[in-house]
């Protein structure tokens, strides 16, 4: 069996879009029941509940999670407030003990879908059972061993399954957590439109006022669903504090998205598709123009230490050559190119003019 041959039925018995949400982390007994209540007390449709039991940190030292006893309080979510379920694994062990506290959906982490060896592990420790699996895409911008370890779980009987699209690492500082990248995800999607793909708009934004637009934009071009990190008390959490917002909030949140019934069929599909991939670029060439005039900043700071004129013309002339060899290997108008880059030239001068004069 292929995965463009699974049914993915399990997502029939929820509502759609699909609400994953609660906290990053389980903290506390009381934490794990208050956040629960508060969102069912909203009445926003979010079926399942999600918390990290398991925490994979970046750096040591820092809060790893509280391990097994946080399974006790998920079923007590589960007892008191009818949510299923939802929790990370990272090793055979985990899915061993989440399965033995009847957790209903695991998911793998972007940090683990990068490992073959623990995907590997991980879906063998689930052989022989019906779970639902969603997998994160790998931390790196990689589509194949994204699909690699979804394989690697139906290798082992695992068809219940689903994506999650929750951005890929950049090493410049951008306004994302992680960048969404939505040309990988929506690669993903065209070639397995019968696999489940959610948005995770928290890890992508590690903000709380850029959840809304990530969430409609993946609305807008058809994902299944949504999981999104949610705590009783936020600013207090003890992991991504600053992304995680209220029961309320979240309520709202869910309340304001407009859910297009066309999804990714028709006209207003393929619209919508094409213009989040546009998007995604303009965002990109204005991060790199902003990367490209601090390191003209550089450049100015240093014509003006060693006294140099700030406009160099035997330079300009390199740019230009290449910028029109460029634009006459890739087939777009040599005429618009040279406009471009001379307005970008224009502007690098102004910022190197200014430091001239802030300087003196
Ligand atoms: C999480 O969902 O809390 C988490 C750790 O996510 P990711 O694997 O996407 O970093
Ligand atoms: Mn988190």
């Amino acid at each position: 069996m292929n995965l463009s041959d699974l049914k993915n039925d399990w997502i029939n018995e929820f509502p759609q879009p699909m609400m994953i949400a609660g906290p990053c982390s389980a903290e506390s007994e009381a934490q794990m029941l208050e956040t629960a209540r508060r969102i069912k007390e909203t009445g926003a449709q979010v079926p399942i509940f999600r918390a990290g039991i398991w925490k994979p940190r970046t750096k040591p030292n820092g809060f790893e999670g509280v391990g097994v006893i946080g399974l006790n309080w998920l079923k007590k979510v589960k007892e008191e407030y009818g949510f299923k379920t939802a929790t990370e694994v990272a090793n055979a062990h985990h899915v061993f003990a989440a399965l033995e506290a009847d957790v209903d959906i695991l998911w793998i982490g972007a940090r683990s879908t990068v490992n073959p060896f623990t995907v590997q592990e991980i879906a063998m420790a689930l052989r022989g059972t019906n779970k639902t699996v969603l997998v994160k895409n790998p931390v790196n911008p990689d589509l194949a061993l994204w699909i690699g370890a979804l394989e690697r779980l139906l290798g082992q009987g695992i068809e219940n399954l689903g994506a999650i699209h929750r951005g890929f690492s950049t090493y410049q500082k951008t306004k994302y957590r992680n960048n969404p990248n939505w040309q990988i995800a929506l690669d993903f999607k065209s070639q397995f439109p019968n696999i489940p793909m959610l948005i995770d708009p928290s890890h992508i934004c590690g903000n709380r006022t850029g959840l809304a637009g990530i969430t409609q934009e993946a609305m807008n071009v058809g994902y299944q669903g949504a999981i999104i990190e949610s705590h009783c008390n936020p600013d207090e959490a003890w992991s991504d504090a600053s992304q995680q917002i209220t029961p309320e909030v979240l309520a709202e949140l869910i309340g304001n998205l407009k859910i297009r019934n066309s999804g990714l069929a028709g006209f207003d599909g393929e619209m919508g598709r094409h213009r989040t991939l546009i998007s995604d670029l303009d965002f990109q060439l204005i991060e790199l123009l902003s990367q490209r005039m601090k390191i003209s900043e550089k450049i100015g700071k240093l014509k003006k230490e060693n006294d140099i004129a700030i406009f160099q013309p035997e330079r300009w002339k390199v740019i230009t050559e290449y910028a029109t060899q460029k634009a006459r290997e890739t087939g777009m108008s040599q005429d618009f190119i040279e406009k471009v880059f001379k307005a970008i030239h224009e502007e690098s001068i102004e910022v190197q003019n200014s430091i001239m004069i802030d300087r003196k």
